[in-house]
């Protein structure tokens, strides 16, 4: 009997999809860099079925994939041809929003959109937010500790899980799914799973927090002359506005090629800067003058020279559409998108070496930059003629090690950052992960080949 043969055995036909049953989209994540269709798809419908097709693999040393929602960008849930893929995508929906505590209790398969519409519905705000969000699941979400652009206020995805339950290797069920702020009781289990990309087991379910829902949200788009002036807006935000729930910036040459893409225009000549300031209030008229009367302030300080604030929705989305840049995604095939972190102070000086690096190398580059810079992300989309991502990946992060930078944000490491981990972890860190990894996956079954380099 084969491994397939088992599987099937245990789990029936509807789980186990092989040969033509596996659709193209199982190829690759949102990466675009997955080059082959996994030797079978398991969609399993429970933590049992999860549990039981694990354990069969794990006696097998057969290698599997999770995935989830496949908008990854990091390459961390392809497969390879001879790998077996958990797809998540069966195990979706929200199974308990408690109301007293602000948790929800959240199928990791679930879409992140359809969480944070629950969560609405119950008056809470689910804080994690991405672009991906009606793709993207709350597993993927948790393995990769997404960022996004509620940061700022409310963390990472890491700060707004409390619990999970996970599978292992040989299919132990392991469930922490703690509902408390507060819980000593030794190792703090759910951190292994949040962040590490699938390589130590599945995440089934999670406890989120939910936070209070806020009544409206004001919107702001402002003109800046010098980067030394976004980071005093960006610390006078910090004291003035509270509830600042995004600061987003955007270089000029990445502002300007989205907004002419989207035949916007919001000021009358091309800024050094932009940004994007967005403030969660209760929803007064005072909110909104106290928000007109912060930018005021602002002005008269020189430190912004041309505001706009959103009067609709419909504004607010005209300038997040130009932050979100999909135009420069659709009009630049084979965009390469780098995802790196710097301390805030130097992500302009960093935006000017890594250009003149690019330029160097790629004279006809298009490099441009924009970013959460409220959490010290920095985004660098670089698009040559003659792609070249290893070499474009090189010179980044070569750069980054220089400036002691993290060469993943938020993106996570999956295969396309894992030959650069040691730029951003030292040798005693990534050991430590290796042992770790063998104490959970002694058969290394788990999404072999992410996050750690081969020694
Ligand atoms: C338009 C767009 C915007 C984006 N914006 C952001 C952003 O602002 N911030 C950000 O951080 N990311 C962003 N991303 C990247 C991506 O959406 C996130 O990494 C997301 O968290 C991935 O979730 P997913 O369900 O698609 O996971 P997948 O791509 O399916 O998987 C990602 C990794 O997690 C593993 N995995 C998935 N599910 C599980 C599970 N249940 N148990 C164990 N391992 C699992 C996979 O093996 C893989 O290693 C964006 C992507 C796109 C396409």
């Amino acid at each position: 009997m084969t491994v397939i043969d088992d599987l099937i055995e245990a789990l029936g036909t509807d789980v186990v999809l092989t040969g033509d049953a596996i659709g193209g989209r199982y190829r690759s994540d949102a990466s675009g860099t997955g080059r082959f269709l996994p030797l079978a798809v398991l969609r399993p419908a429970s933590t049992e079925q999860v549990s039981a097709a694990l354990a069969i693999c794990d006696r097998n040393r057969q290698p599997v994939v999770p995935m989830g929602g496949l908008t990854g960008l990091a390459g961390g849930a392809n497969a390879r041809a001879r790998d077996i893929a958990i797809s998540l995508e069966r195990m979706s929906g929200v199974e308990d929003v408690d109301t007293a505590a602000g948790t929800m209790t959240v199928l990791a398969g679930t879409p992140l959109e359809v969480a944070q519409l629950v969560a609405e519905t119950a008056g809470f705000l689910l804080p994690i937010d991405l672009g991906a969000r009606g793709s993207c699941q709350i597993g993927g979400n948790i393995s990769t500790n997404a960022g996004g652009i509620r940061v700022i206020r409310h963390g990472v995805t890491r700060d707004n899980v409390l619990g999970v339950e996970a599978v292992l290797a040989d299919g132990t069920v392991l469930s922490s799914l703690n509902r408390m702020t507060k819980n000593n009781t030794g190792y703090d289990l759910r951190q292994l799973f949040i962040g590490s990309e699938g390589t130590l087991g599945i995440v089934t379910r999670a406890v989120l927090r939910l936070r209070p829902l806020p009544a409206a949200r004001l919107t702001a788009l402002c003109a800046i002359e010098s980067y030394a002036h976004v980071v005093s807006l960006l610390k006078s935000a910090q004291r003035g506005l509270s509830g600042l729930s995004a600061f987003e910036a955007m270089w000029q040459s990445y502002f300007r090629f989205n907004a002419e893409a989207l035949n916007l225009t919001f000021f009358d000549k091309a800024y050094p800067f932009f940004v994007i300031i967005e403030q969660d209030v209760d929803g007064s008229d005072e909110d909104k003058d106290r928000f007109e009367a912060f930018l005021g302030q602002a002005f008269d300080d020189g430190i912004v020279t041309d505001a706009l604030v959103a009067q609709s929705e419909k504004e607010a989305r005209a300038f997040w559409s130009v932050r979100e840049g999909h135009m420069m995604d659709h009009l630049l095939p084979g965009l390469i998108n780098l995802d790196v972190s710097l301390p805030v102070g130097q992500l302009d000086d960093f935006a000017g070496d890594c250009e003149k690096a690019m330029l160097a190398r790629f004279p006809a580059a298009h490099v441009s930059f924009f970013g959460h810079v409220g959490d010290s992300n920095l985004h660098v989309a670089v698009w040559t003629e003659t792609p070249s991502e290893h070499e474009i990946d090189a010179i980044a992060y070569d750069l980054v090690r220089t400036y002691q930078g993290s060469i993943s944000a938020e993106h996570g490491i999956g295969t396309l950052k894992r030959d650069f981990l040691d730029h951003s972890r030292s040798e005693a860190e990534i050991g430590v992960m290796r042992r770790i990894k063998t104490a959970l996956d002694p058969n290394g079954i788990m999404n072999p080949g992410k996050v750690i380099p081969p020694r």
